[in-house]
This record gives structure tokens, sequence and C-alpha cells, in this order.
């Protein structure tokens, strides 16, 4: 089977600050991938990179065969969403309009939406727990609330490939394990390929059927949680020495402190 996303040797730099570093790799339809590595590793900038959001300085990146570059606008949203880490929206859409955004690459030129556009934004909603605000504000809900409504738009866009940055980084234990298990969902029931940068490393563990460890721009490990989680590995990427552990078939990593 041909890859259905690929990055082949991608280099980067912001002004003439290298970040990424010959970057490589394959995604299949319905990899559920977890990008990990500490603060400033390149993960941000690989996913926006990935996404079509930041130019890419040449043929890089590839969807079922065809260079990025060379898709539509249009068209490459129908195929690939990216859900930023942060949302400094600051218009006064509610939640239903932003949904329904997600339903843009789908309007001919100049039309509104129908109303299978309406029922699709409702479905997201009802599938992410929205609905109940639909009516509110953006900028009158919580983080939280504001991390689902993001990924309700993106459902709406029905792409094949999801790109998330941190996404549960916000939100306490019981939406980041609701998050998670929407995501988890929409991988098995629908095929949809899922690209996320995760900081915490025992969800991306518990989640995630691949793990891609980034340092310093550069991939370090690319496996299984097994595969990735050595403990030599984590320590040196971290700087931080660890344990690990199998909890019901999960590998965990623990940070010990100095003294313990
Ligand atoms: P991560 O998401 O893993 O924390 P990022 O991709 O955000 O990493 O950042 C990687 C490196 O690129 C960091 O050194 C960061 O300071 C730098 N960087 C990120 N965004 C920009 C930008 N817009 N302009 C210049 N440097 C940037
Ligand atoms: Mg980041």
């Amino acid at each position: 089977m041909s890859p259905h996303l690929e990055v082949k040797n991608l280099s980067f730099a912001y002004d003439s600050k290298p970040i990424l570093k010959d970057i490589s790799l394959s995604v299949e339809k319905g990899d559920f991938i977890g990008l990990i590595g500490p603060n400033g590793s390149g993960k941000s900038t690989l996913l926006k990179l990935m996404g079509g959001v930041l130019n890419l300085p040449d043929d890089a990146v590839w969807i079922n065969e065809h260079p990025i570059n060379a898709i539509k606008k249009k068209e490459l949203a129908r195929a690939m969403t990216w859900i930023p880490q942060e949302h400094p929206m600051v218009f006064p859409f509610t939640i239903q309009e932003i949904v329904l955004m997600g339903r843009h690459p789908y309007l001919p030129p100049l039309s509104f939406e129908g109303e299978e556009d309406y029922r699709i934004a409702r479905h997201a909603m009802e599938t992410t727990q929205t609905l109940q605000f639909s009516d509110r504000y953006f900028n009158e809900i919580s983080g939280g609330e504001k991390q689902r409504v993001m990924l309700a738009s993106a459902i709406a866009q029905d792409p094949e490939i999801m790109l998330l940055d941190e996404p549960t980084s916000a939100l306490d234990l019981k939406y980041q394990v609701q998050i998670l298990s929407i995501l988890k969902r929409l991988n098995e029931e629908k095929d949809i390929t899922l690209i996320l940068a995760m900081h915490d490393l025992n969800l991306a563990s518990r989640y995630c059927r691949r793990l891609i460890l980034l340092n310093d721009g550069a991939i370090v490990r690319d496996g299984t949680p097994e595969e990735v989680f050595q403990k030599e590995v984590i320590e040196n990427v971290y700087g931080v020495n660890v344990n690990l552990h199998t909890l019901d078939g999960e590998i965990l990593v623990h940070p010990i402190t100095s003294g313990s």
C-alpha cells in the first residue's frame, strides 16, 4: 500500500535559524500517531508544514502522491484539517457558526450552508458534547470547551487526515480522556488518520499506536510506544531520569525526582 501522507527530506528554518532537519516519514491511512518531544523540538512547526499552514520550501509533503503545494486550498481542506493549540479568535462568532465554518470547503462560491451542512454540524456538536451551548459566543466559553468546539468544526469538515496540536493541553483529566476517546472512535469507525502533537507521554502511550519522538528538529525514534519508550532514549531526550512501568499492557514513563 502506498503511503497516504509522506514527508520527504523536509528541512525548515524560520528566518535563518534551522528548525527541522531532514525529516522523512510515511503515514498510512488509519494511523494514529503521537508526535512527542520536549518543548521547542519542532512538533508544532512540523504539524503546520504537514498541514500546509506554513509555506513549504519545496515539495517535501505529499498526500496520496500529490505534493500539497500543487493541491488547491479548498481541496486540501477537504482532505486534511489542522487544529492549532491556541485559538486566538476574537471575533464574535457563535459555536454553531464556528462549527459550520468546517463546511466551507464544500460550499460552491458565494453560497450559504444548506440543510445537509446544518445536519452534519449538529452531529459534530453531538459527538463532542457542544450542542448544549451552540448559541453561545466562542469568547464566552472555557478553554476546554473551546478545544471541543474546534474539534467539532474539524469533524464537520469531514477530512481524511486530522492534525491536532496538543488537543488536550488545556483540559482537566476528564476532558483529556473524553477528547482522546472521541478521536479514538473517529479513527476506528471512520478510519480517519490522526497525527497529534502530545505533551503527556502516558496519554500518548495509551491512545496512539505509533509514536514519533522529535528532539532538536530531528526524528529520534519512530515506532510503537514499546519501541520508543526506552529508558536511555527518554532520559537523553528529556534530560531527566525515568522509570518505565507496564500497567494493563500500556507502557508508562515516570520521572524520578531527585532524592527518590
Ligand atoms: P514545539 O511545538 O515542539 O514546542 P515549535 O515547533 O513550536 O516546537 O518550535 C520549534 C523551534 O522553532 C523553537 O526553537 C521555537 O522557538 C522556534 N519557533 C517557533 N515558531 C517560530 C516563529 N514563528 N518564528 C521563529 N521561530 C519560531
Ligand atoms: Mg508546540
